[in-house]
């Protein structure tokens, strides 16, 4: 099966919405949309769900064209769920489930074997089975998220759509609802559309992601593809914001400040760059191998970094050593002592001969560095 959206157009009332819009969705992956507040995400879903109507162009699955469906037939291949709740509060899981076989057994219609059977394999699937005699009301948000999610696989969709299903979830109920929607896709080898505000969510799970803007598609592809540092710039306008595509990972941009100066390494540096960089300092950090996520965060940040050169390590230094002279505070950020960072070490002990105020982060408190910091600045 195939979802195929042919140059589409929609508006509410004279204001056009999506305009143009061309894709194809194919059988067993999950797509992300993603896009700024307002870019068009909710109403592109709901014009692939036939619940609002182009004024151009055809939504095809195969070769049918979806609109001129009947709301039994669509129901058959397609299942939805949307931010509203539906209400159902008062109902036993199972049985909220159970509406998801309404395609098949009419509103009033008895359950068969086979219903049952797909009603306890839809809460298998999102991992609820042992919610199903629990009441909906008195699930949390994560638990009421996957039974919405079961309702909507009890109806056995060949194409699920999901608008913004990890929205108001917490971190693991965020990751786990993504990994069971990316494992739907493959074991049912169904289509799975659903738009995310999360980057990061979208990067790590889903197969292609569409990127939208003012009603158009910015960009389509896999994560690596289209999650480019130029075009998340321009579509969410970041201008204070740097962006690292392969978290993707977003930091508020500094500057180099030669007053202070980070010994960093191994991780060790990121937790002082956000602080600083939250209270609005720039600093400058080193000697850092290229690719220790130290350098690639404080690169990221905009802030001086400086790395080791493995052809002329002497040099390195001496610049490090250079910018530590010309330095007010130096922060020693708990780099590992080991043979890795002997050079930092090296830049500690000089920072101390020249009498600089060093900030040791594993003798004071996080929330103190910037306290620190001023007071050191100010004298
Ligand atoms: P997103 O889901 O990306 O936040 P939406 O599809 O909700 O974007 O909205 C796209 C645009 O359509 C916005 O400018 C929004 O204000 C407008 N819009 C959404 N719903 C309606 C509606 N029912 N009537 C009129 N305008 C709407």
């Amino acid at each position: 099966m195939m979802l195929r959206v042919e140059n589409i157009s929609v508006k509410y009332g004279k204001k056009i919405v999506l305009k143009n819009i061309n894709i194809t969705f194919e059988e067993g992956t999950l797509t992300g949309i993603v896009g700024p507040n307002g870019s068009g995400k909710s109403t592109f879903l709901k014009t692939l769900a036939a619940l609002l109507e182009p004024y151009e162009g055809v939504v095809y699955v195969d070769l049918k064209n979806i609109h001129k469906m009947s709301r039994k037939e669509l129901a058959k291949i397609m299942s939805v769920v949307l931010t509203e709740r539906p209400d159902v509060e008062l109902l036993k899981v199972k049985d909220l489930v159970a509406l998801g076989r309404y395609p098949y057994t009419g509103l009033l219609g008895r359950l068969s074997k086979r219903d049952e059977e797909a009603v306890q394999e839809a809460l298998r699937l999102v991992k609820a089975d042992h919610l199903a005699d629990r009441y909906f009301n008195e699930l949390s948000d994560g638990e009421k998220q996957k039974v919405l999610i079961a309702r909507a696989l009890a109806q056995e969709p060949r194409i699920l759509i999901l608008d913004e299903p990890t929205t108001f979830l917490d971190i693991r109920h965020r990751m786990e609802i993504m990994a069971i929607l990316r494992d739907i896709a493959k074991r049912k080898n169904i289509i799975i559309i659903a738009s995310l505000h999360e980057l990061d969510l979208a990067s790590k799970f889903c197969d292609k992601i569409i990127i939208m803007k003012d009603g158009h598609i910015v960009a389509a592809g896999t994560p690596e593809e289209v999650l480019q540092e130029e075009v998340l710039s321009q579509v969410y306008s970041l201008d204070n914001v740097g962006v690292w595509s392969a978290g993707p990972l977003f930091e508020i941009k500094t500057f180099p400040d030669n007053r202070i100066f980070i010994v960093a390494g191994a991780g060790t540096g990121v937790k002082i760059y956000r602080t600083l960089a939250r209270s609005g300092f720039g600093f400058c950090t080193g000697l850092l191998y290229e690719y220790d996520v130290d350098a690639v965060v404080a690169k990221t940040m905009n802030a001086g970094v400086l790395t080791i050169d493995e052809e002329n390590v002497e040099h390195s230094i001496n610049n490090a050593l250079n910018l530590i002279s010309r330095s007010i505070v130096v922060i020693d950020s708990g780099f590992p002592r080991t043979r890795t960072y002997r050079h930092n070490e090296k830049l500690i002990e000089y920072a101390r001969e020249l009498g600089r105020e060093i900030i040791d982060v594993c003798k004071i408190p996080m929330k103190d560095i910037i306290k620190e910091i001023k007071k050191v600045l100010e004298t």
